[in-house]
């Protein structure tokens, strides 16, 4: 299970509601979970592995011998936001990249398990910094986004690295 790095443009297109929740369904969560840990991640959403799924996976310790906060969301979202905070982010489909990104401090999250069972969880701090940077994967949004103009200008070298490799390997 491959990574897609931007600007792949598979990335821009998010994901569509997840309405079969069968094997198949967890097999792919359980595979996003391991490609997360293999490529030393905390997060990873569907679309990033080429699946066009509201499907995201996350374990905040990003470490397979501390699995204890590992979590898979179908279909979340943010129902109640309150509180705004810079913190440092990373992408997996951005290599080499880290930038102040603004977001949430607290959410409550509404989602579904992979039974397909409605569900409601709360979060903080970067927990909550996780599955927000997540959650905008599913809508084709990334973290460079949502930067401030200061530390869009400090990334643009980077980001026009990765492009001039992404068409190197096209
Ligand atoms: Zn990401």
């Amino acid at each position: 299970m491959q990574v897609l790095i931007y600007p792949d443009p598979v990335l821009r297109r998010g994901g569509q509601p997840i309405t079969q929740f069968d094997g198949n369904l967890r097999e792919l969560a359980d595979r996003m979970m391991e490609a997360m840990y293999e490529e030393g991640g905390v997060g990873l959403a569907a679309p990033q592995v080429g699946v066009e799924q509201k499907l995201l996976v996350l374990n905040p310790s990003g470490s397979k011998q501390d699995r204890a906060g590992e979590l898979v969301l179908c279909n979340p979202k943010l129902t109640r936001k309150k509180g705004r905070e810079f913190g440092e982010e990373g992408c997996l489909s951005f290599p080499g990249i880290h930038a102040e990104v603004e977001r949430w401090i607290d959410i409550t999250v509404g989602y579904q398990d992979l039974d397909g069972k409605e569900q409601t969880m709360s979060a903080t701090g970067w927990l909550s910094r996780i599955i927000q940077h997540e959650i905008d994967h599913l809508e084709g949004v990334f973290f460079v986004d949502r930067l401030t103009a200061t530390e869009k200008m400090r990334v643009k070298a980077k980001l026009v690295e990765l492009e001039s490799e992404y068409r190197a390997r096209a």
